[in-house]
This record gives structure tokens, C-alpha cells and sequence, in this order.
């Protein structure tokens, strides 16, 4: 008696069929519950496989595989991890975590109808920058302000009210790709500006820019240097000083500042990193930041200046394709309000909280967790502490890093085996339920623990799948 479901030698006539299998009492069971679709679906690849592979396969294993697909098909594909890598503003694992106070905001307004574009006190239509306006103008001391979908689109929209079909004066030395693809000519080009490079990559002057200057010219701009810096025999004109050439001749003067802060970084610890109020200070018209870089808040393109200019902005056609949607200003509202108590935005804000922390405290939690680890990585690896240095990420502060403290894993496989071994236990990893992503250097898994938060759901789940 065999009750397998490919043990003839011809496996085609032997199969049943994906009707007669979808009559099964548990497969209907689970096609009641994920859908019919979606299980006829793999059913119907499994026996496919199971045709092609002319393997034995008992019916248990049969509905287990069926399973497998579908919960593993049905489980989010968008998942949280553990951010080891010691790169704070990480852009592949979503940059900044929010605050309890922006996810609340955006839960109640996920929920329900909203006032969105409703002005509560004319009854009419409003304006959907109106919820957050007015806080950027107060802590940038801006006349006017408004956001976009990130800061990509920012300077995009930017270039393409204030220089369509005119002439864009930048600094060689500022012409710089931003990692995915944001290149400052691609994005002029697509902006339907035209780039028109002053100076050197290394020394740029302000005569530079005056001769630069012609009936063709829309805009003079600099672009933060986010993730790089030039040293050496350099020289780049102040802001005033553009400012003050660009408005001799009635031209704006745009400042793309990446990142961004809106208060002194060093209060931390931190390195200074230029504010928007610097930038109004130096007279420019407009500046763009990121809302997900040091802003702590969700991804946005915030956009500051001069109100006749913001007013362009606004009346843009792709302002309508860029514009962000009602969650992203829920939380960008919350992640604002904040700032009015800035003593207590280390304590509220999660990005600015592991910024600031300081080496001592990590490597405290370091130590305190070698253990764990030891005895999940069983003989596979040494387990050792090391200060390493992070990074704040997102092309802030490049040059400036992060001292911290992390575990390390040393494979105890031979020279030959070693990289094998190290990938294995990277790839374990992060196959645990709530992944734990670190890094690679020097022949060591290195895991920063300047970004854990939850120790003891990290504990647990290395408890509950041992690498060896
Ligand atoms: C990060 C950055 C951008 C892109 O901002 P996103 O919010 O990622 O779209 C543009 N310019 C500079 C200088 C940046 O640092």
C-alpha cells in the first residue's frame, strides 16, 4: 500500500489533478482561508514541480509544502529589522524610525476622513501645506514653506519653476551623485534646466560666477556636499556672497541642503551640520532639505524661502505629481512640533536618541550581550567586543564618524573556510524572524549596537534559533 503521489514510473498518469486536489478536505480549509486563487495557484506549481521532479511526495507533505508557499507568499514582504550596521540614517533600511508621537498622529489620520485640504474655518478647500507651514516658517524663520514627496523632488520642482529653459549656475565641485540614482545633472536635465558648471572641481571662485552670469541664467545654486568632502588646495565661495551676485542681477539664489538640521548638532556632541536658517541668514531664496535625515521625521522634501518664489512652487503643475500624502504630513506635523521643546528631543526623537549616545553606553550593552551570542554562534565563531567607528548616514556629516562599540564574530573555520563560515552566519541571521542586519570588515561580522532598542526580543530569538 503506498499512498505517495509520484511513485509510478510514470508519474503524469499517477497525479491527481488540481481540481481533485483542491476537493481535498484541507486543502479547501486552507483555500477558506488564504484565498481561492491564490491556493489553486500553488497547487497547481506544486504538482507541476512534483511532475517534473518525478519525486515521491506522500499527500502530508504534499499539503504541508501548499502551506508553506502560502504563508510564506502571504507574510510581509516590508518588515522590521534590527539596524546593526552602525550607520544611524541607513537609506536601504528606511532612515529614520519615528517617534511615538508622529506614529499616533498618522494611525488617527489612517483612520478616518480628515481635513486635509478642508479649511475648518471657512468651510472651503484648504491647503495641504497649511498643516505644516507654519511650524517650518517658525523654527526656520522662513516667510513661506512647502513639501514634496522627498527631497529629490524638491529640487526637482525647484529647477523646474525657477529655471525651465534657463541656465543653472553650480559649482564643479558640487555636481555629485547621491547614491539611487539622484545625479545633480540628470535631475537638472530632467528638470528641463540647463546645468551650466563654474569653477574647478576643486577651487571655485565668486568672479567665477559673476562672468558666469548672462540674460540666460534662471538660478545660481549650491548643493551641499553630503557624501564627500574635497580637502586639500581648495576654495568654494561663501553664500553671501553668491546671494549678493545673484540678486545684483534680480536672480534667485537656491540652496540644496541635503540633510539639513534645524538645531546645533553639537549640543550632542555632534559636528555641525549647516541649518536652513544659516541659509536665510546668507540671503539665499529657497533651500531644500530631507525630512527623514537628521530631521528625524518621514520621508519628505522640505522646501523654505521666499514667499513669492514658494508661491511659484506651489502653482507648478508637478507640485500636484510630487506632492506627499496625508500620513507623511501627520507625522512631519508631530516630528515638527517637537522641535519647540528642544531639550527633550533626545529623549523623543529615535534617530537623534542613538546619535547621541555616547560610546561608553554601548559599549556597556556590548559587553553585557556577549554571552548571548556566544552561545548562539556555539564553536562557529569567537565572540569578541570592538570599538569600531559608525556613521550618521544619508550623506550627512561625511567625513565625521560615530565612536562605538560592537560585537564581533570571528569565524573559527581555517583560513579557507572562513569566509564561508562568515557569510553562513551573516545569511542566519538574518533569516531569524525580526532580521539582524551588521557588517562585514576585515574577515568579522561586525554588529554596532548604537540602534538596539528591543534587547530582548533580540535575545530571545537567538535563544530560540541557535546558529550551530
Ligand atoms: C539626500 C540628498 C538629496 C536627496 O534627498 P532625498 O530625500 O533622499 O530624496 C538631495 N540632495 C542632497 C544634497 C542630499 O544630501
Amino acid at each position: 500500500m503506498n499512498t505517495d503521489l509520484a511513485t509510478s514510473p510514470d508519474v503524469r498518469r499517477t497525479l491527481p489533478s488540481v481540481d481533485q486536489v483542491l476537493n481535498w478536505p484541507i486543502i479547501c480549509e486552507l483555500a477558506e482561508h488564504h484565498g481561492r486563487n491564490l491556493t489553486q495557484k500553488i497547487v497547481s506549481d506544486e504538482l507541476n514541480r512534483l511532475r517534473i521532479d518525478s519525486q515521491p511526495c506522500a499527500p502530508d507533505q504534499f499539503v504541508e509544502h501548499v502551506q508553506q508557499q502560502l504563508l510564506q507568499l502571504l507574510a510581509p514582504s516590508l518588515r522590521k529589522v534590527f539596524n546593526l550596521t552602525g550607520t544611524v540614517l541607513h537609506t536601504n533600511l528606511g532612515r529614520a524610525p519615528l517617534p511615538e508621537e508622529a506614529i499616533e498622529a498618522m494611525c488617527d489620520i489612517a483612520r478616518s476622513a480628515s481635513n486635509l485640504e478642508f479649511d475648518l474655518d471657512k468651510g472651503k478647500r484648504g491647503d495641504r501645506d497649511s498643516h505644516v507651514e507654519a511650524w517650518l516658517c517658525r523654527l526656520t524663520g522662513a516667510e513661506a514653506a512647502t513639501v514634496v514627496n522627498n527631497n529629490a523632488a524638491a529640487v526637482l520642482l525647484t529647477l523646474n519653476t525657477l529655471a525651465k529653459g534657463k541656465e543653472v549656475l553650480v559649482s564643479r565641485g558640487e555636481l555629485v551623485e547621491i547614491g539611487g540614482a539622484f545625479r545633480v545633472p540628470d535631475i537638472m536635465r530632467r528638470a528641463q534646466a540647463k546645468l551650466l558648471e563654474v569653477g574647478t572641481t576643486n577651487r571655485t571662485h565668486l568672479r567665477d560666477y559673476v562672468e558666469a552670469i548672462s540674460a540666460r541664467t534662471g538660478l545660481l545654486m549650491t548643493i551641499h556636499a553630503s557624501n564627500y568632502s574635497i580637502q586639500g588646495f581648495t576654495a568654494s565661495v561663501p553664500e553671501p556672497q553668491i546671494a549678493q551676485a545673484a540678486h545684483a542681477q534680480g536672480l534667485p539664489y537656491a540652496i540644496d541642503l541635503g540633510s539639513g538640521s534645524l538645531i546645533d548638532m553639537r549640543q550632542w556632541g555632534l559636528p555641525y551640520e549647516p541649518t536652513p536658517m544659516d541659509s536665510i541668514a546668507h540671503g539665499a531664496d529657497l533651500i531644500t532639505f530631507s525630512g527623514d535625515k537628521l530631521l528625524g521625521g518621514p520621508q519628505a522634501g522640505l522646501i523654505v524661502g521666499k514667499r513669492a518664489l514658494i508661491d511659484k512652487l506651489k502653482k507648478n503643475p508637478l507640485k500636484r505629481a510630487l506632492r506627499c500624502d496625508k500620513l507623511t504630513l501627520a507625522a512631519l506635523e508631530a516630528v515638527l512640533k517637537l522641535y519647540a521643546r528642544p531639550e527633550k528631543l533626545a529623549e523623543r526623537l529615535p534617530s537623534l536618541r542613538w546619535l547621541s549616545r555616547p560610546q561608553k553606553d554601548i559599549r556597556q550593552q556590548v559587553d553585557g550581550m556577549l554571552a548571548v551570542f556566544q552561545a548562539w554562534s556555539g564553536d562557529a565563531a569567537q565572540v569578541l567586543a570592538v570599538d569600531v567607528m559608525g556613521q550618521i548616514g544619508s550623506g550627512s556629516l561625511p567625513v565625521e564618524r560615530l565612536p562605538s562599540c560592537a560585537i564581533a564574530l570571528q569565524p573559527t573555520a581555517g583560513k579557507r573556510s572562513a569566509n564561508k563560515q562568515l557569510q553562513r552566519l551573516q545569511s542566519a541571521l538574518m533569516q531569524l524572524p525580526v532580521p539582524i542586519i551588521g557588517r562585514l570588515h576585515d574577515g568579522q561580522l561586525l554588529l554596532d549596537l548604537r540602534c538596539l532598542d528591543e534587547e530582548r526580543l533580540l535575545v530571545a530569538q537567538l535563544r530560540a534559533q541557535p546558529f550551530a
